[in-house]
């Protein structure tokens, strides 16, 4: 009954073929429609992993949308958010005829505050601020008076990283909730109210955990009138969810509450010498702590700290509490110093619990970019803790992702979110990889290790560059072995000039794929951000070179804390995380090739360990059925177009 369902709704009569241009009916998307319908309907728990070219957004959307049930959609990112809700969304509930409330909701931190900003702009020339931020700020002044969301995507131009973003939005720490002037025009306030009302709320998956383990920005009303939650991108959601057991400690949090509890004196009359000198002292025991470690390195285990260094933290702990008292004794009533006396406590609080953390229960680190520091704690295993409060919501739980199996078996993603029994449905992509794509290994290359590696790895590439005319992806592991790459691309006579280097950093990500789809003969180098959620369709690119097997950087501390999780339970981190994780890397890295059915092109992995390790046999069967070859000759053929396509390529290419 179901199957018929939805053969007829996603089918070549249904409403969406109607409805959507160039719509094209795929038995996978149908079959994953009926998977989801049924888990809504038992409330049960499903991954689903849809190869590239499935139309998972609609196998999702059309049974939640005939649900009828209170739904919460989560993305990986902003784009898909912002996708789903403007695109999508309106155009499945128009062609099912279901007019259905819908809502946007992100995190606190892109709405206006309006209260931050009256603040900001009683300081003058902010402290710490360039003089641009001047304009900056009259500009966000201008735009808040006329915007109905608040949500500063709609300044364009508002660069992610401007320091202005936080003194304009609020934290969970500094809003000032019901005692806020602005409280009834809040921004962050009506967007809740309105994904509470609605049928179906779109958020992205830092919202949706840090909800649900009742975390920093999460109001925890967000999940308990929900029967269903579908995550999409769910391959992100394990890394998310870690950063929500843990606990951090950052000192830009310390001047930030300096700046605003300056503000706060200011406006209410009270900042004087004596208030101001007490407000400074915890800057000082910064100042301190970053001189006991100055010149250690940019991350330092806990154990490898210098005595002076903690005793800096006491003395840090200290200046709080005492920052806490001052304000309090200011003026106990108003409520914006009151705000700040509680973020004061907070922060002494969480310094605390940070220096008293259990060791046997986690592992905890100091990261340090010379002006500031951060001090973060991870347990050992957070999935059991992840499992338990999913199933303790009773409602439905439902992941997707391109990539969530090794092969077809989902155990390593299953356990990572702690849900061992959940149901699982692997579909394959519609695309035919074996005519659209070729798997090239170049032979001979180095070690990775080798330092001549990179190098190497870029004489295997230039001759596929130059037979695909640009129109290439160049995909490192490592910060390192892109700079050395960019640098080697640039000073190669004439080869900036026949093909633009769009360059990881240089640009923000959009603008830099923007511009790559555009020109139709650009060499884009990209480590860890262009690896996933890429999608340029057609003719731009038609060649991925990939430089090593993704393994996660060893000394990363999440990884370390992972791992040692790992040994305590008995399990083989290599096998049960390290190799798991980098398989499912490198299925994203591949599938940035093909994204249509017109697309075609060759995708080049030049580690050597693919064909000399046992575990490359892991790799290799994870990846799309594209046609492997070692002759370079044969790549170039294929990109050049003069190999037909695979049906003929046996004879046509000589293998
Ligand atoms: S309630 Fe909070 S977020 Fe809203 S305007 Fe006031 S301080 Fe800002």
């Amino acid at each position: 009954m179901a199957t018929e369902r939805y053969s007829v709704l996603l089918g070549p009569q249904g409403p969406l073929a109607r409805a959507v241009a160039g719509f094209e009916p795929r038995r996978e998307q149908q079959l994953m429609a009926e998977w989801v319908g049924e888990t809504l309907d038992a409330r049960g728990m499903l991954a689903v992993e849809a190869g590239t070219g499935t139309g998972k957004t609609f196998a999702y959307l059309v049974p939640a949308l005939l649900s009828g049930r209170q739904i919460v959609l989560s993305t990986g990112t902003r784009t898909l958010q912002d996708q789903l809700f403007h695109r999508d969304l309106p155009v499945v509930a128009g062609a099912l005829g279901r007019p259905v409330r819908i809502a946007l909701l992100k995190g606190r931190a892109n709405y206006l505050c309006r209260h931050r900003l009256e603040l900001a702009g009683s300081q003058g020339q902010l402290p710490g601020f360039e003089r641009t931020s001047g304009r900056t700020l009259a500009r966000i002044r201008r735009w808040a008076r006329t915007t109905q969301s608040g949500d500063l995507a709609e300044l364009s131009g508002l660069r992610d990283a401007d320091p202005l973003r936080d003194a304009v939005t609020s934290t969970r720490e500094n809003c000032l909730g019901a005692d806020c002037p602005e409280f009834t025009r809040c921004h962050l306030v009506a967007a809740r109210r309105a994904a509470q009302a609605a049928d179906l709320v779109v958020v992205n998956h830092h919202l949706l955990l840090a909800d649900l383990a009742m975390k920093d920005e999460g109001f925890g009303e967000l999940l308990p009138g929900a029967e269903a939650v579908v995550l999409d991108e769910a391959h992100q959601v394990p890394e998310i969810a870690a950063q929500f057991f843990g606990a951090s400690f950052t000192t830009r949090q310390v001047a930030i509450l300096a700046r605003d509890a300056l503000a706060e004196l200011g406006r209410a009359g009270l900042a004087t010498e004596p208030l101001r000198a007490r407000l400074a002292a915890p800057e000082t025991a910064v100042a301190a702590a970053l001189a006991a470690v100055a010149g250690r390195g940019e991350r330092l285990d806990w154990p490898d700290l210098p005595a002076a260094f903690g005793e800096a933290l006491a003395t840090l702990g200290a200046a709080l509490a005492d920052v806490a008292a001052a304000l309090e004794a200011a003026d106990p009533e108003n409520s914006g110093l009151r705000q700040c006396r509680r973020r004061a406590l907070k922060l002494a609080e969480t310094l605390q619990a940070l220096q008293d953390a259990d060791a046997e229960s986690g592992i905890r680190w100091v990261e340090t970019t010379g002006r500031s520091f951060t001090l973060s704690f991870t347990p050992f295993e957070v999935a059991g803790r992840l499992g338990e409060l999913m199933r303790a919501r009773g409602c439905a739980w439902i992941f997707t992702s391109a990539t969530l199996a090794v092969g077809n078996d989902f155990s390593h993603f299953l356990w990572r979110i702690g849900a061992p029994g959940a149901a699982t449905l692997a579909i394959g992509s519609p695309f035919d990889f074996a005519r659209q794509a070729l798997l090239y290994l170049p032979e001979g290359l180095p070690d990775p290790a080798s330092p001549q590696f990179t190098e190497r790895v870029l004489g295997a590439a230039l001759p596929l560059i130059e037979a695909a005319g640009g129109r290439t992806f160049l995909l490192f592991t490592s910060h390192r072995a892109l700079r050395e790459a960019t640098d080697r691309l640039e000073r190669l006579p004439g080869f900036a000039e026949r093909y633009p280097l769009l360059v990881q950093g240089r640009e923000p990500r959009e603008a830099l794929l923007a511009r790559f789809r555009t020109l139709g003969n650009a060499v884009l180098l990209g480590s860890a951000s262009f690896w996933e959620g890429v999608d340029v369709r057609g003719d731009a690119l038609a060649l991925v070179v990939i430089d090593r097997l993704p393994f996660a950087a060893p000394e990363d501390p999440l990884l370390k804390a992972r791992l040692e999780g790992i040994r305590r339970r008995g399990g083989n981190p290599f096998q049960d995380f390290q190799l798991p994780q980098a398989v499912l890397a490198l299925k994203q890295g591949f599938g940035r090739l093909i994204r249509d059915r017109a697309d075609r092109g060759v995708v080049a992995i030049c580690d050597p360990r693919l064909r000399t390790r046992g575990y490359g046999r892991s790799f290799l069967a994870a990846l799309p059925p594209a046609r492997r070859v070692t002759s370079e000759a044969e790549a170039v053929d294929f990109l050049r177009g003069r190999c037909a396509p695979v049906a003929e390529l046996t004879e046509a290419c000589g293998t």
